[in-house]
């Protein structure tokens, strides 16, 4: 089963094949996200002012599924446009808006998120980072971590304490960081696959006042917001998608009676991802302007990245052990999907905080739409 996109999100998906083809299989990630830029299909839920289309999250969705299908690295899009440019989009000033959003939207710049640091990652108002005053600015040093792509990026948002307040949700506030200003350093961590995870080291990074997002110490409010814009479950849908599409290459190369064996776990793997990818649609779909519902999301992030995890376990356990072919590109991404599932249901929020959600929710009786 499949859902069909409307006819004008099936013509973003064609405009961005188009961008993407003309040009060629050997561009880099860099001169891609340029190209889409161009074309103005990387922000497309964005105000037309600051490079959008005024379109739906919905249709940008589709841009991003697209996106992921064809390899690009979701998650420098994702980080860069949702975790940054909503942000700033949605809380930001006029100034920061016009300045940021064209870089973002043109595809020139990329941004980071730094919010995680070591013992609050599930916890983020247990941070240590903090930033002092210094006349009309900051200074900002600490130590975060598991940041992803960091070194492809020129800004972060990044979580600091700017006082001890009366509760720990009082107190942080969030600012943009140039990840060139010479206090920063940035070291790679090795990660079980895929580019590493990167420690940001801040010390003493001045900050002008016009960096602060949102209000000054009331920044915790903003933050389930900030990591919602992040967390759609398109990332991880479209792992699952290309996890599963891998699947069916390798599995369509065996003898007919191993396939016929195999059909029915096949079957249930796409099952788990068609479903997760009717959940992402409809978080998106039933998003309100930006915001999608929080609990409609933790729906949407928990099946993809179940319904990915679930095919690796089965490519890692049984597909990739009764198929002995050529190590050709399908069994490579498969051994490096084996590798990388686990991740999935701790980034962009841990499975059992979006359980917690699920289950305050059903407590509280509020009505999931
Ligand atoms: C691939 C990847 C990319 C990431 N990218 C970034 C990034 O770009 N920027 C950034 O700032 N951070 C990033 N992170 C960090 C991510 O947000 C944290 O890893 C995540 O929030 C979990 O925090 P933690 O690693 O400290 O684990 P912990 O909070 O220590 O959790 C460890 C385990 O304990 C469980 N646990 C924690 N609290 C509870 C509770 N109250 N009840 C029940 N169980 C609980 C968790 O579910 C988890 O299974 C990334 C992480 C990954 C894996």
């Amino acid at each position: 089963m499949r859902c069909e996109l409307e006819p004008r999100q099936a013509g973003l998906v064609a405009e961005v094949d188009e961008a993407l083809d003309a040009l060629g299989p050997d561009a880099g990630v860099r001169e891609s996200f340029k190209a889409l830029g161009t074309a103005r299909l990387l922000a497309v839920h964005y105000p037309a002012e600051y490079g959008g289309r005024g379109l739906t999250v919905a249709d940008h969705a589709t841009v991003s599924e697209r996106m992921g299908l064809r390899g690009l690295p979701d998650v420098a899009h994702l980080i860069t446009v949702q975790g940054v440019g909503c942000p700033i989009l949605t809380f930001g000033t006029d100034a920061q808006r016009r300045h940021w959003l064209p870089e973002i939207t043109s595809g020139r710049l990329l941004a980071s998120l730094l919010l995680s640091e070591y013992g609050a990652g599930s916890d983020l108002t247990r941070i240590t980072t903090s930033a002092m005053a210094d006349g009309g600015g900051w200074r900002i040093s600490g130590r975060k971590t598991w940041s992803l792509l960091t070194e492809w990026s020129q800004i972060a948002l990044c979580s600091v304490r700017t006082r001890q307040g009366n509760s720990r949700y009082d107190g942080i506030s969030l600012f943009l960081v140039d990840l060139n200003d010479p206090g920063v350093r940035i070291n790679p961590m090795p990660r079980a696959a895929g580019e590493p995870y990167n420690e940001v080291t801040l010390d003493d990074v001045r900050v002008s006042g016009d960096a602060l997002v949102g209000e000054l110490h009331k920044g915790w409010a903003l933050l389930p917001t900030v990591i919602g814009f992040e967390r759609g479950g398109f990332d991880y849908l479209t792992r699952a998608q290309s996890w599963l599409a891998a699947a069916a290459a390798e599995l369509g190369a065996l003898p007919c009676a191993e396939q016929e064996a195999l059909a029915a776990d096949f079957a249930r793997c796409e099952f788990l991802v068609d479903n997760a990818r009717a959940l992402a649609y409809h978080a998106v779909a039933t998003a309100e302007g930006l915001e999608t519902n929080e609990i409609v999301t933790a729906y949407a992030k928990l099946a993809s990245g179940m319904a990915a995890q679930a095919v690796t376990r089965w490519a890692g356990e049984e597909l990739l052990s009764v198929s002995d072919g050529e190590d050709g590109p399908h069994r490579r991404l498969l051994r490096a999907a084996v590798v990388e599932a686990p991740e999935l249901t701790v980034s962009g929020g841990a499975q059992e905080l979006q359980l917690d959600l699920i289950a305050e929710e059903r407590l509280i009786g509020r009505t999931i739409r």
